[in-house]
């Protein structure tokens, strides 16, 4: 294996850190740039003495000059109440984070990864969701900063392909949880392990009929780095994700079961534009890179209650007011 000068934007983060852990391991010179938005140093700190990590605080809409071989570009508030906080910024984010990273992956002849999301699909009519399906986005919603954000930033990879030739990677994420959500994401996985282990009411939007298909942290990095291994063939999108769906109602029962918590269901509204649906077909991810999720719910969850009842959330800032 060679070693590579590789730079990861939203290096701290939850993915982002875990990226970075496997980079520094496999030997190559990592730069993690963040402006630690939705994250804080505590998830990097245990790799700043190794000599082939570097940190850098820096706002990924700002350019800036590194000399590189690889970019994963992860920057982007994910949670809906960290994106939703300041819309404009996260459209921004992706948008302009998009432009300055291709813009170094071009002058550098870098390879360019794009973190997109199963939300360019919007509330999706087709179940499950193929790569080829161009989705159903509300553009003028709540969730469209960070929906048409992500859809504008596949654009311009797509364009700085087509354009000017650049090695292009993207995949589209489906929830992944794990060790290392921040405890204040509001995202459902996060909310429910902590309100069962602090048994306090579990808070189902809706009637908790909508469904999701959860993968593990570990599973969907090990699909990020086969992707970027790939030759440059493979620069249309690739559906990254567990297909294995569960509703809402199923997930918060399954979290009871396995705290052991006497917590009680409590119903609120389901915010709009939430998507009913959601499960990636991974045909593509199979074909091209050889890879399956292998960690399913159980014992992704049982791993991940393990890491929540041992952070003290005391030590965790809350990035936005909405969690
Ligand atoms: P996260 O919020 O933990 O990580 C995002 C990181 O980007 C944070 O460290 C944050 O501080 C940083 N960041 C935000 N804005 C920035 C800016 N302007 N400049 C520099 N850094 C900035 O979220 P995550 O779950 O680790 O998501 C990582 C990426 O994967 C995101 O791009 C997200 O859209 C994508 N994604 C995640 C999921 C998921 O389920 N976790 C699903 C789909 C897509
Ligand atoms: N959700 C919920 N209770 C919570 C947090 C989220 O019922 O405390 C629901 C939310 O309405 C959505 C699903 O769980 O239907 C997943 O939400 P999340 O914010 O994790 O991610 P999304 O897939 O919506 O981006």
């Amino acid at each position: 294996m060679s070693i590579k000068r590789v730079l990861v934007t939203g290096g701290a983060g939850f993915l982002g850190s875990h990226l970075c852990d496997r980079l520094v391991s496999d030997g190559h010179d990592v730069i993690c740039l963040d402006n630690f938005f939705t994250s804080q140093k505590s998830n990097v700190l245990h790799l700043l003495d190794h000599s082939n990590f570097e940190l850098i605080r820096h706002d990924v809409t700002h350019p800036i000059w590194l000399e590189v071989d690889e970019i994963y570009n992860l920057a982007c508030p994910a949670a809906p109440g960290h994106y939703q906080y300041n819309p404009i910024k996260t459209m921004k984010t992706s948008v302009m984070g998009a432009i300055n990273v291709l813009g170094m992956a071009k002058r550098c002849g870098a390879k360019v990864f794009q973190a997109s999301t199963s939300e360019v699909y919007g509330d999706p009519t087709i179940h499950p969701q193929p790569e080829s399906y161009r989705g159903n986005v509300n553009p003028i919603g709540p969730r469209a900063c960070y929906d048409e954000g992500k859809r504008a930033a596949e654009t311009l990879f797509s364009d700085y392909h087509r354009q000017h030739g650049l090695s292009i990677r993207v995949a589209r994420i489906f929830n992944t949880y794990g060790p290392r959500m921040h405890p204040f994401d509001g995202r459902v996985v996060s909310n429910f392990i902590l309100q069962a282990i602090k048994g306090k009411d579990i808070t189902i939007f809706g009637d908790g009929s909508q469904s999701r298909s959860f993968c593990y942290r570990d599973d969907l990095v090990e699909g990020f780095l086969r992707l970027m291994a790939t030759d440059d063939s493979v620069y249309k999108p690739v559906n990254i994700g567990n297909p294995n769906e569960f509703t809402i109602k199923q997930l918060a029962e399954k979290v009871i079961e396995l705290t052991g918590s006497s917590s009680k269901l409590i119903f609120a509204p389901l915010p709009e534009d939430d998507p009913l649906q959601r499960q990636p077909d991974i045909t593509r991810a199979k074909e091209l890179l050889d890879w399956n999720p292998t960690i399913e719910l159980d014992e992704g969850l049982q791993r991940t209650i393990e890491y929540f009842k041992s952070i003290n959330t005391d030590d965790f800032r809350a990035p936005t007011p909405n969690y």
